[in-house]
């Protein structure tokens, strides 16, 4: 099939002139900064570095737009050039972004498939695009004929979200790539979990496929939720797009100069992803042991999903313990079902011990 970018993008973002800011209009070396009416003198606060050597960074002047420095670290670690990636304000701009820049309000369609993650529906229902609801199959498998089926002249949009949020499976990697090749629109690929995954990334087959948007996060394996940095890989033209439609400055200071200097940190993350595998594993053999727990779901990621005899009543056992768990049973196929984050060895054994005296 013949991707046309051009075809999917709204006419309003094609036309678009984007805002011009101070620091982007001037391409030389300068010393003196009168263009941005910052505050010249400096700032009341300073960023210490986590070693909290050195003097500390001033804050008085607007980030990079386009934050460089941070993107070519990624590229060292991802494999990818920087020029491929796009940094959002959390994966959660990065969705919003993707509605606005394909999906026309009230005529655009979309593709998603439950059970998934929740914001993709959300973003979908803020921008007032209507989304197609092709749920998983066995083993909460894509659908790939049904995805294919439900598909029209304005679908726009696919989230694929592998492994999946709350399923932790991951999706067979034939049938993404069959849809790849056959979806008429951007498809998306939600690689949160990535991290805990045996499946492969597909941030490499961006050259493969026009069509391919690879979201990934820092908020998860890289321990940084609270900077809010959400990645998006994909091909120039689109990462363009990305660029021209986000606001100015998307990502502070503060962020980019902590992500930095964590992603130097490599070899601890990595520690940290293989305990949080290995007690994975641990938790999956504990909760076995349970007559309440009916199925533990097969997991690629840092959670599990546990289908127990009375999900509401055991969710408020363990809250009235202190210890909170995500009741998703009221997702569809996910009755009486939690989903339990692989914390540290001491909480996962605190939660084995407080499920040892339920009943
Ligand atoms: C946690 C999560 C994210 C990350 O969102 P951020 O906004 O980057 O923190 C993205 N997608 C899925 C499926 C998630 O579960």
């Amino acid at each position: 099939m013949k991707f046309e970018l051009q075809k999917l993008v709204r006419e309003n973002i094609k036309t678009l002139t984007p805002y011009s800011s101070a620091r982007h209009e001037f391409k030389g070396e300068a010393s003196v900064f009168l263009d941005a009416n910052e505050n010249s003198f400096g700032s009341p606060v300073l960023l210490l570095s986590p070693s909290g050597e050195g003097p500390g960074e001033r804050l008085n002047r607007y980030p990079d737009p386009l934050q460089w420095q941070l993107k070519f670290e990624l590229a060292k670690i991802k494999g990818v050039p920087a020029e491929y990636i796009f940094i959002g304000n959390g994966s959660d701009e990065v969705i919003d972004l993707t509605y606005r820049i394909f999906c026309n309000p009230g005529k655009d369609n979309v593709i998603l498939c439950p059970p998934t993650y929740g914001m993709y529906e959300v973003s979908a229902n803020i921008n007032d695009v209507e989304t197609r609801k092709v749920n998983l199959g066995e083993d909460f498998q894509l659908d790939v004929e049904g995805i294919l089926d439900a598909t029209d002249q304005n679908t726009k949009l696919l989230f694929i979200c592998s492994p999946n949020n709350p399923t932790g499976n991951n999706m067979k990697r034939a049938d993404v790539e069959l849809l790849l090749n056959n979806f008429p629109g951007i498809v998306i690929i939600d690689e949160a979990y990535i991290n805990f995954s045996k499946q492969k990334t597909f941030i490499q087959e961006l050259t493969e496929y026009e069509n391919l948007v690879v979201m990934q996060t820092l908020s998860k394996a890289w321990g940084l939720a609270s900077l809010r940095l959400g990645l998006a890989f994909a091909s120039l033209p689109i990462i363009d797009i990305f660029n021209k439609v986000k606001p100015p400055y998307n990502i502070n200071k503060a962020s980019q100069a902590l992500a930095i200097e964590a992603l130097h940190n490599t070899q601890q993350v990595n520690d940290w992803i293989k305990e949080t595998v290995w007690q994975r594993e641990f938790l999956i053999k504990e909760l076995k042991q349970f007559s309440f727990v009916k199925k533990i779901f097969e997991s690629d990621a840092n959670f599990l999903l546990l289908r127990v005899s009375d999900a509401n009543a055991l969710y408020n056992y363990l809250s009235q313990n202190k210890i909170i768990v995500r009741n998703r049973s009221k997702e569809i196929m996910c009755d009486n079902c939690l989903r339990i984050t692989i914390g540290t060895p001491d909480e996962n054994l605190q939660l084995i011990k407080t499920l040892k005296e339920y009943e």
